[in-house]
């Protein structure tokens, strides 16, 4: 199964994140991301088997992450997919060091595939006509976070879809 693990944003900013999404929508049309689907991606595993898929759920229910504040201050695009995301002018320090030690665990746990570089952000739009988002106004939000996600990717006929398998502890 296709599996990640996610920041899951709390309830009143996944609603400021999607009034953000409708707002760029607007601007820059193609498809957005609906408000349930709305996520930070700390790790991309990829395919893998069931049997480790539940060592994975075991691990992550056990994993303490420390909690810290993220705040997303700048709009962005990844020009080959057309994604316009939401995230900060330079990389958040604790979101660095908190991929770094979750990658660390899950290439112990025989994981490969982490990325050369790490991008803190939230996809708002896919296949965007236009990726021009200079002159938008700066997103102002904050995100306070305390758990980590790991979220299985279903790719139903229309869109993804995810479904949480298991969350680190609430200390
Ligand atoms: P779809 O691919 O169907 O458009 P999706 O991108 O939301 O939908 P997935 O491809 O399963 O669904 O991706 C789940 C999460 O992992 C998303 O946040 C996605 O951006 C991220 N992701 C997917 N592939 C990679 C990759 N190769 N490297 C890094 N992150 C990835
Ligand atoms: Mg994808």
């Amino acid at each position: 199964m296709r599996l990640f693990l996610a920041l899951m944003p709390p309830p009143a900013l996944r609603r400021r994140l999607g009034e953000l999404a409708e707002w760029a929508h607007a601007h820059c049309g193609g498809r957005r991301v609906p408000d349930e689907s709305l996520h930070l991606t700390l790790a991309f595993l990829g395919e893998i088997p069931e049997a480790q898929a539940e060592a994975l759920s075991t691990w992550v229910a056990g994993r303490d992450v420390p909690e810290g504040e993220w705040r997303p201050d700048a709009w962005g695009a990844f020009r080959r997919p057309g994604i316009v995301w939401v995230g900060s002018q330079t990389p958040d320090r604790a979101l660095v060091s908190l991929q770094a030690s979750l990658w660390h665990d899950l290439e112990r746990q025989g994981i490969t595939g982490r990325p050369s570089r790490f991008i803190p952000h939230v996809t708002l739009l896919r296949r965007a006509r236009r990726l021009e988002t200079a002159g938008l106004t700066p997103p102002d939000l904050v995100w306070p976070y305390r758990q980590v996600a790991l979220v299985r990717s279903f790719t139903d006929q229309y869109r993804a879809r995810y479904q949480t398998l298991a969350r680190s502890p609430l200390t």
